[in-house]
Protein backbone atom coordinates (compact mmCIF):
# COMPACT_ATOMS: atom_id res chain seq x y z
CA UNK A 1 0.00 0.00 0.00
CA UNK A 2 1.34 3.86 -0.45
CA UNK A 3 2.17 5.96 1.75
CA UNK A 4 0.08 8.87 1.29
CA UNK A 5 3.71 10.89 1.47
CA UNK A 6 6.28 9.16 -0.91
CA UNK A 7 9.46 10.62 0.18
CA UNK A 8 12.10 10.43 -2.11
CA UNK A 9 15.09 11.39 -0.14
CA UNK A 10 17.11 8.19 -1.78
CA UNK A 11 16.82 9.70 -4.96
CA UNK A 12 20.37 9.92 -5.68
CA UNK A 13 20.75 6.77 -3.50
CA UNK A 14 21.43 3.52 -4.98
CA UNK A 15 18.83 1.27 -3.42
CA UNK A 16 19.29 -1.66 -5.83
CA UNK A 17 23.55 -2.04 -5.44
CA UNK A 18 23.71 -0.43 -1.68
CA UNK A 19 27.21 -2.11 -1.67
CA UNK A 20 28.10 -0.63 -4.58
CA UNK A 21 29.88 3.25 -3.81
CA UNK A 22 30.49 4.09 -7.35
CA UNK A 23 29.05 3.61 -10.90
CA UNK A 24 30.51 5.16 -13.43
CA UNK A 25 29.87 4.35 -17.58
CA UNK A 26 32.93 4.83 -19.99
CA UNK A 27 30.68 6.10 -22.84
CA UNK A 28 32.27 7.36 -26.58
CA UNK A 29 30.12 9.14 -29.52
CA UNK A 30 31.43 6.47 -32.01
CA UNK A 31 33.26 3.43 -31.93
CA UNK A 32 37.17 2.27 -32.33
CA UNK A 33 37.76 5.12 -29.94
CA UNK A 34 39.63 3.00 -26.96
CA UNK A 35 36.39 2.94 -25.46
CA UNK A 36 36.92 -1.15 -23.80
CA UNK A 37 40.89 -0.28 -23.81
CA UNK A 38 40.24 2.73 -21.71
CA UNK A 39 38.08 0.98 -19.23
CA UNK A 40 39.85 -2.38 -18.28
CA UNK A 41 42.94 -0.44 -17.48
CA UNK A 42 41.04 2.50 -15.75
CA UNK A 43 39.68 -0.32 -13.50
CA UNK A 44 43.38 -1.98 -13.05
CA UNK A 45 44.58 1.25 -11.95
CA UNK A 46 42.00 1.76 -9.47
CA UNK A 47 42.01 -1.55 -8.13
CA UNK A 48 46.13 -1.08 -7.60
CA UNK A 49 45.41 1.54 -4.82
CA UNK A 50 43.34 -1.14 -3.21
CA UNK A 51 39.70 -0.48 -4.04
CA UNK A 52 37.31 -3.09 -4.98
CA UNK A 53 36.33 -2.62 -8.57
CA UNK A 54 34.02 -4.66 -10.78
CA UNK A 55 33.42 -4.35 -14.65
CA UNK A 56 30.52 -4.93 -16.29
CA UNK A 57 30.55 -4.55 -20.03
CA UNK A 58 27.40 -3.53 -21.38
CA UNK A 59 28.44 -3.44 -25.09
CA UNK A 60 26.47 -5.79 -26.62
CA UNK A 61 27.27 -5.28 -29.76
CA UNK A 62 31.14 -5.42 -29.52
CA UNK A 63 31.67 -7.16 -26.12
CA UNK A 64 35.70 -7.21 -25.99
CA UNK A 65 36.01 -6.91 -22.23
CA UNK A 66 36.37 -10.36 -21.94
CA UNK A 67 39.29 -10.61 -24.78
CA UNK A 68 41.09 -7.70 -23.18
CA UNK A 69 41.25 -9.20 -19.08
CA UNK A 70 41.88 -12.63 -21.46
CA UNK A 71 38.76 -14.34 -19.60
CA UNK A 72 38.12 -17.67 -21.32
CA UNK A 73 35.79 -18.87 -18.46
CA UNK A 74 32.23 -18.58 -17.91
CA UNK A 75 30.63 -17.27 -15.03
CA UNK A 76 28.89 -19.40 -12.69
CA UNK A 77 25.61 -19.47 -10.94
CA UNK A 78 24.50 -19.98 -7.40
CA UNK A 79 21.38 -19.66 -5.78
CA UNK A 80 19.75 -17.91 -9.18
CA UNK A 81 22.53 -15.52 -8.60
CA UNK A 82 25.24 -14.73 -10.94
CA UNK A 83 29.17 -14.83 -10.16
CA UNK A 84 31.52 -12.67 -11.78
CA UNK A 85 34.36 -13.84 -13.21
CA UNK A 86 37.38 -12.48 -11.35
CA UNK A 87 40.44 -11.80 -13.32
CA UNK A 88 43.58 -9.28 -11.81
CA UNK A 89 41.33 -8.34 -8.79
CA UNK A 90 38.60 -7.20 -10.89
CA UNK A 91 34.89 -9.03 -10.46
CA UNK A 92 33.60 -8.79 -14.86
CA UNK A 93 30.87 -9.32 -16.11
CA UNK A 94 29.95 -9.40 -20.31
CA UNK A 95 27.47 -9.55 -22.45
CA UNK A 96 29.89 -11.53 -24.55
CA UNK A 97 30.16 -14.20 -21.51
CA UNK A 98 26.32 -15.26 -22.77
CA UNK A 99 26.16 -14.57 -26.82
CA UNK A 100 28.09 -17.06 -28.73
CA UNK A 101 31.47 -15.83 -31.00
CA UNK A 102 30.19 -14.83 -34.12
CA UNK A 103 26.52 -14.72 -33.34
CA UNK A 104 25.50 -11.02 -34.61
CA UNK A 105 22.72 -9.32 -31.49
CA UNK A 106 19.79 -7.70 -32.67
CA UNK A 107 17.76 -7.19 -30.25
CA UNK A 108 15.14 -4.57 -29.53
CA UNK A 109 14.64 -1.73 -26.46
CA UNK A 110 13.53 -4.19 -24.05
CA UNK A 111 15.53 -6.64 -24.40
CA UNK A 112 18.88 -4.38 -23.99
CA UNK A 113 16.51 -2.73 -21.04
CA UNK A 114 16.24 -6.18 -19.68
CA UNK A 115 20.01 -7.36 -19.92
CA UNK A 116 20.79 -4.24 -18.30
CA UNK A 117 18.08 -5.12 -15.04
CA UNK A 118 19.73 -8.27 -14.89
CA UNK A 119 23.09 -7.24 -14.84
CA UNK A 120 22.24 -5.13 -11.82
CA UNK A 121 19.92 -7.24 -10.09
CA UNK A 122 20.87 -10.57 -11.10
CA UNK A 123 24.55 -10.28 -10.67
CA UNK A 124 26.35 -10.79 -7.38
CA UNK A 125 28.23 -7.96 -7.25
CA UNK A 126 29.00 -7.72 -3.57
CA UNK A 127 31.12 -5.15 -2.12
CA UNK A 128 32.29 -2.45 -4.49
CA UNK A 129 34.71 0.57 -4.60
CA UNK A 130 33.99 1.36 -8.23
CA UNK A 131 31.80 -0.04 -10.93
CA UNK A 132 33.06 0.81 -14.35
CA UNK A 133 30.26 -0.09 -17.06
CA UNK A 134 31.81 -0.30 -20.07
CA UNK A 135 28.85 1.11 -22.73
CA UNK A 136 28.13 0.83 -26.46
CA UNK A 137 28.98 3.28 -27.99
CA UNK A 138 26.44 6.14 -28.68
CA UNK A 139 23.15 7.19 -27.28
CA UNK A 140 21.09 4.25 -27.13
CA UNK A 141 18.79 1.96 -25.52
CA UNK A 142 21.68 0.72 -22.52
CA UNK A 143 22.58 4.35 -22.15
CA UNK A 144 19.18 5.24 -21.32
CA UNK A 145 18.59 1.84 -19.57
CA UNK A 146 21.27 2.36 -17.51
CA UNK A 147 20.40 6.06 -16.14
CA UNK A 148 16.76 4.90 -15.87
CA UNK A 149 17.68 2.06 -13.43
CA UNK A 150 20.08 3.35 -11.06
CA UNK A 151 21.77 6.75 -10.17
CA UNK A 152 24.74 6.72 -11.61
CA UNK A 153 28.49 8.85 -9.52
CA UNK A 154 29.33 10.05 -13.20
CA UNK A 155 30.16 9.20 -16.52
CA UNK A 156 33.63 9.39 -18.36
CA UNK A 157 34.06 10.28 -21.85
CA UNK A 158 36.35 9.08 -24.24
CA UNK A 159 37.12 10.69 -27.29
CA UNK A 160 39.97 10.52 -29.72
CA UNK A 161 41.44 14.04 -30.83
CA UNK A 162 40.16 14.26 -34.42
CA UNK A 163 37.30 17.15 -34.31
CA UNK A 164 35.07 14.23 -36.04
CA UNK A 165 34.82 12.17 -32.95
CA UNK A 166 35.14 15.01 -30.79
CA UNK A 167 31.64 16.31 -31.90
CA UNK A 168 29.92 13.25 -31.63
CA UNK A 169 31.23 12.85 -27.97
CA UNK A 170 30.05 15.51 -27.28
CA UNK A 171 26.15 14.28 -28.12
CA UNK A 172 26.90 11.72 -25.35
CA UNK A 173 27.66 14.90 -22.97
CA UNK A 174 24.47 16.17 -23.88
CA UNK A 175 22.32 13.02 -23.56
CA UNK A 176 24.21 12.68 -19.65
CA UNK A 177 23.68 16.25 -18.74
CA UNK A 178 19.82 15.81 -20.01
CA UNK A 179 19.28 12.44 -17.89
CA UNK A 180 20.73 14.71 -14.82
CA UNK A 181 24.16 12.57 -15.33
CA UNK A 182 26.96 14.28 -14.35
CA UNK A 183 29.94 14.11 -16.46
CA UNK A 184 33.03 13.39 -14.54
CA UNK A 185 35.54 13.69 -17.13
CA UNK A 186 36.74 13.40 -20.32
CA UNK A 187 39.73 11.82 -21.71
CA UNK A 188 41.76 11.59 -25.10
CA UNK A 189 42.42 8.62 -25.80
CA UNK A 190 45.25 8.11 -28.89
CA UNK A 191 46.37 11.30 -28.05
CA UNK A 192 49.69 11.49 -29.74
CA UNK A 193 52.55 9.02 -30.63
CA UNK A 194 55.85 8.76 -29.43
CA UNK A 195 58.34 6.97 -31.29
CA UNK A 196 60.00 4.21 -29.26
CA UNK A 197 63.50 4.88 -30.82
CA UNK A 198 64.09 8.59 -30.82
CA UNK A 199 61.60 9.58 -27.62
CA UNK A 200 59.59 12.30 -30.00
CA UNK A 201 56.39 13.07 -29.60
CA UNK A 202 54.28 13.28 -32.84
CA UNK A 203 50.46 14.35 -32.90
CA UNK A 204 49.09 12.01 -35.82
CA UNK A 205 45.61 12.71 -35.02
CA UNK A 206 46.04 16.67 -33.66
CA UNK A 207 45.94 17.05 -30.06
CA UNK A 208 44.04 19.30 -27.09
CA UNK A 209 41.01 19.28 -29.39
CA UNK A 210 38.78 16.80 -25.96
CA UNK A 211 41.24 19.82 -23.29
CA UNK A 212 40.16 22.53 -25.46
CA UNK A 213 36.52 21.28 -26.18
CA UNK A 214 36.22 20.73 -22.22
CA UNK A 215 37.27 23.57 -21.29
CA UNK A 216 34.60 25.37 -23.05
CA UNK A 217 32.12 22.90 -21.94
CA UNK A 218 33.40 23.27 -18.08
CA UNK A 219 34.07 19.49 -17.71
CA UNK A 220 37.05 18.44 -16.47
CA UNK A 221 39.98 16.79 -18.33
CA UNK A 222 41.29 13.65 -17.02
CA UNK A 223 43.86 13.59 -19.26
CA UNK A 224 45.37 11.74 -22.86
CA UNK A 225 46.42 8.91 -23.77
CA UNK A 226 49.18 8.20 -26.04
CA UNK A 227 48.62 5.77 -29.05
CA UNK A 228 51.32 3.17 -28.47
CA UNK A 229 51.73 -0.44 -29.64
CA UNK A 230 51.91 -1.97 -26.32
CA UNK A 231 48.53 -0.78 -24.71
CA UNK A 232 47.22 -2.25 -27.94
CA UNK A 233 49.15 -5.42 -27.80
CA UNK A 234 48.56 -6.20 -23.87
CA UNK A 235 45.32 -5.26 -24.68
CA UNK A 236 45.33 -8.39 -27.79
CA UNK A 237 47.13 -10.43 -25.54
CA UNK A 238 44.57 -10.21 -22.57
CA UNK A 239 46.88 -8.85 -20.15
CA UNK A 240 46.46 -5.05 -20.31
CA UNK A 241 49.33 -2.71 -19.97
CA UNK A 242 48.51 -1.86 -16.44
CA UNK A 243 48.63 -5.15 -15.15
CA UNK A 244 51.74 -6.27 -17.34
CA UNK A 245 53.55 -3.57 -17.47
CA UNK A 246 52.50 -0.77 -14.36
CA UNK A 247 56.10 0.86 -14.61
CA UNK A 248 55.51 1.58 -18.84
CA UNK A 249 54.45 5.61 -19.61
CA UNK A 250 51.44 4.37 -21.25
CA UNK A 251 50.43 2.42 -18.29
CA UNK A 252 51.80 6.05 -16.12
CA UNK A 253 49.06 7.28 -18.09
CA UNK A 254 46.17 4.95 -17.48
CA UNK A 255 46.96 5.63 -13.74
CA UNK A 256 47.38 8.91 -13.12
CA UNK A 257 44.23 9.48 -15.09
CA UNK A 258 42.46 6.85 -12.27
CA UNK A 259 43.64 9.30 -9.66
CA UNK A 260 41.81 12.88 -11.55
CA UNK A 261 39.00 10.28 -11.51
CA UNK A 262 38.86 9.63 -8.04
CA UNK A 263 39.34 13.41 -7.28
CA UNK A 264 36.77 14.30 -9.20
CA UNK A 265 34.45 11.98 -7.51
CA UNK A 266 35.29 12.72 -4.02
CA UNK A 267 34.72 16.35 -5.31
CA UNK A 268 31.12 15.82 -6.17
CA UNK A 269 30.46 13.47 -3.59
CA UNK A 270 31.54 16.64 -0.95
CA UNK A 271 29.57 19.23 -3.34
CA UNK A 272 26.46 16.78 -2.52
CA UNK A 273 23.50 17.29 -5.72
CA UNK A 274 23.60 20.42 -7.20
CA UNK A 275 20.88 20.33 -9.30
CA UNK A 276 17.11 20.84 -8.38
CA UNK A 277 15.32 17.77 -7.54
CA UNK A 278 12.54 16.22 -5.20
CA UNK A 279 12.90 15.56 -2.28
CA UNK A 280 9.41 14.49 -1.41
CA UNK A 281 6.01 13.98 -3.52
CA UNK A 282 3.21 13.95 -1.52
CA UNK A 283 0.23 12.35 -3.57
CA UNK A 284 -2.21 10.87 -1.08
CA UNK A 285 -2.96 13.72 1.16
CA UNK A 286 -4.84 16.09 -0.92
CA UNK A 287 -6.10 16.46 -4.56
CA UNK A 288 -3.31 18.41 -5.23
CA UNK A 289 0.00 16.70 -5.79
CA UNK A 290 2.95 18.48 -4.01
CA UNK A 291 6.56 18.34 -4.68
CA UNK A 292 9.32 19.71 -2.28
CA UNK A 293 12.83 20.42 -3.71
CA UNK A 294 16.37 20.05 -2.46
CA UNK A 295 16.45 24.34 -2.59
CA UNK A 296 13.42 24.31 -0.36
CA UNK A 297 11.05 24.96 -2.97
CA UNK A 298 7.22 23.72 -2.72
CA UNK A 299 5.41 22.78 -5.93
CA UNK A 300 2.02 21.82 -5.96
CA UNK A 301 -0.06 20.84 -9.34
CA UNK A 302 -3.33 20.09 -10.59
CA UNK A 303 -3.74 16.04 -11.19
CA UNK A 304 -5.51 16.81 -14.33
CA UNK A 305 -3.47 19.60 -15.58
CA UNK A 306 -0.02 17.14 -15.02
CA UNK A 307 -1.91 14.33 -16.48
CA UNK A 308 -2.37 16.34 -19.25
CA UNK A 309 1.20 17.51 -19.88
CA UNK A 310 1.86 14.26 -19.84
CA UNK A 311 5.35 13.93 -21.75
CA UNK A 312 5.17 10.33 -23.50
CA UNK A 313 5.09 9.16 -26.86
CA UNK A 314 1.77 8.52 -26.48
CA UNK A 315 0.72 11.38 -25.41
CA UNK A 316 2.49 13.73 -27.54
CA UNK A 317 4.02 12.82 -31.46
CA UNK A 318 7.75 13.38 -31.31
CA UNK A 319 7.96 14.49 -34.36
CA UNK A 320 5.47 17.15 -34.71
CA UNK A 321 5.12 18.01 -31.22
CA UNK A 322 1.10 17.96 -31.45
CA UNK A 323 -0.62 17.21 -28.04
CA UNK A 324 -2.71 13.56 -28.92
CA UNK A 325 -4.48 13.64 -25.83
CA UNK A 326 -7.31 16.24 -25.42
CA UNK A 327 -8.00 17.68 -21.97
CA UNK A 328 -11.79 18.03 -21.58
CA UNK A 329 -11.22 13.67 -21.79
CA UNK A 330 -9.66 13.42 -18.64
CA UNK A 331 -11.72 13.00 -15.84
CA UNK A 332 -11.74 15.54 -13.14
CA UNK A 333 -11.31 12.89 -10.34
CA UNK A 334 -8.11 11.84 -11.84
CA UNK A 335 -5.46 10.84 -8.84
CA UNK A 336 -1.86 9.78 -9.06
CA UNK A 337 -1.64 6.25 -7.69
CA UNK A 338 2.18 5.85 -7.49
CA UNK A 339 5.41 7.97 -8.26
CA UNK A 340 8.55 6.42 -8.60
CA UNK A 341 11.79 8.08 -9.08
CA UNK A 342 13.63 6.83 -12.18
CA UNK A 343 17.19 7.28 -12.20
CA UNK A 344 18.90 11.27 -11.18
CA UNK A 345 16.14 13.11 -13.71
CA UNK A 346 12.55 11.81 -13.84
CA UNK A 347 9.69 11.03 -12.08
CA UNK A 348 7.70 8.29 -13.21
CA UNK A 349 3.24 8.62 -12.28
CA UNK A 350 1.14 6.23 -12.19
CA UNK A 351 -2.55 7.86 -13.12
CA UNK A 352 -5.75 6.42 -11.64
CA UNK A 353 -6.42 6.35 -15.72
CA UNK A 354 -4.36 3.12 -15.97
CA UNK A 355 -1.35 5.49 -17.81
CA UNK A 356 2.12 5.46 -16.11
CA UNK A 357 4.25 5.44 -19.51
CA UNK A 358 5.09 9.33 -18.67
CA UNK A 359 8.52 10.39 -17.49
CA UNK A 360 8.28 13.55 -16.14
CA UNK A 361 11.87 15.16 -15.99
CA UNK A 362 12.97 17.46 -13.22
CA UNK A 363 13.36 20.58 -15.64
CA UNK A 364 10.20 19.91 -17.19
CA UNK A 365 8.44 19.33 -13.58
CA UNK A 366 10.29 22.67 -12.37
CA UNK A 367 9.03 24.76 -16.14
CA UNK A 368 5.38 23.60 -15.44
CA UNK A 369 5.58 25.01 -11.55
CA UNK A 370 4.28 28.63 -12.28
CA UNK A 371 2.05 27.41 -14.99
CA UNK A 372 0.17 24.36 -12.65
CA UNK A 373 0.30 25.50 -9.82
P1 LIG B 1 36.09 0.79 -28.54
O1 LIG B 1 35.76 0.12 -27.25
O2 LIG B 1 35.97 2.28 -28.46
O3 LIG B 1 35.36 0.23 -29.72
P2 LIG B 1 38.63 -0.60 -28.31
O4 LIG B 1 39.01 -0.36 -26.90
O5 LIG B 1 38.09 -1.93 -28.67
O6 LIG B 1 37.64 0.55 -28.83
O7 LIG B 1 39.92 -0.25 -29.18
C1 LIG B 1 39.93 -0.38 -30.59
C2 LIG B 1 41.32 -0.83 -31.01
O8 LIG B 1 42.27 0.22 -30.75
C3 LIG B 1 41.84 -2.04 -30.26
O9 LIG B 1 42.59 -2.84 -31.15
C4 LIG B 1 42.76 -1.45 -29.21
O10 LIG B 1 43.79 -2.35 -28.79
C5 LIG B 1 43.33 -0.25 -29.92
N1 LIG B 1 43.69 0.86 -29.03
C6 LIG B 1 42.88 1.50 -28.17
N2 LIG B 1 43.54 2.49 -27.56
C7 LIG B 1 44.81 2.47 -28.04
C8 LIG B 1 45.99 3.24 -27.80
N3 LIG B 1 45.98 4.26 -26.94
N4 LIG B 1 47.11 2.90 -28.47
C9 LIG B 1 47.11 1.88 -29.35
N5 LIG B 1 46.05 1.12 -29.64
C10 LIG B 1 44.91 1.42 -28.98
Amino acid sequence: MNSPTTSIKELGKNRLLPNVKNIIPVASGKGGVGKSTVSANLALALARTGAKVGVMDADVYGPSIPTILGITQKPLTENNRIIPVEKYGLKVISMGFFIPVNEAVIWRGPMLHKMVNDFLNLVDWGELDYLIVDLPPGTGDIQLSLCQTIPLTGAVIVSTPQDVAWNIAQKAIVMFDKLNTPVLGIIENMSHFVCNHCGKSEEIFGSGGAKRAAENLEIPYLGGIPIDTSIRLTADEGDPVVHKDPASRPAKEFIRIAEQLVAQVDLRKSQGETKKVPTKVDFLNQPQIQIEWNDGKKSVYSPKKLRAECPCAGCVNELTGQRMIEVNRIPDTIRALAVHPVGRYALQIVWSDGHATGLYGFELLRKLTSSLE
